[in-house]
């Protein structure tokens, strides 16, 4: 069952500051606390949805059209493009998931090394 107290969706009510990428009233994109490369942006559906899929498997399929429409421009507005990018889910224990609300991880800026 979806936490509505957990951090992201304290930082959707404004509860909790974060450095705002882009945002409108679906998506929300911001700086990782603890980046873990030169640029490490979390993408946020603002939909209450715990992992990939929950998000999925959601009514209205246009807004995930959306929300991937957005990476996809948060992506191009960082400048990752040219040089590349990794984009990131991690859902449940074996991905030692942090924040039980899906995300995305945008990382870039640098060459990222191996691990998938
Ligand atoms: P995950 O392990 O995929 O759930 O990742 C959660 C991510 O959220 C981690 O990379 C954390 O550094 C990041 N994080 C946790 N709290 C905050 C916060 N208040 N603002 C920005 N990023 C955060």
């Amino acid at each position: 069952m979806y936490d509505e107290n957990n951090i992201f969706a304290k930082i959707i009510r404004k509860e909790i500051p974060c450095e705002t990428i882009y945002e409108d009233n679906k998506v929300l994109f911001f700086k990782d606390i603890n980046p873990q490369a030169k640029i490490h942006v979390l993408g946020i559906p603002k939909e209450k949805v715990i992992n990939l899929r929950e998000f999925i498997d959601i009514d209205d399929k246009n807004t995930l059209v959306y929300f991937f429409k957005k990476v996809h421009e948060v992506i191009k507005t960082l400048g990752l493009e040219k040089q590349g990018y990794r984009l990131i889910t991690n859902d449940g224990l074996n991905a030692n998931q942090e924040v039980p609300h899906f995300h995305v991880h945008i990382l870039g800026g640098q060459n990222l090394g191996g691990l998938k």
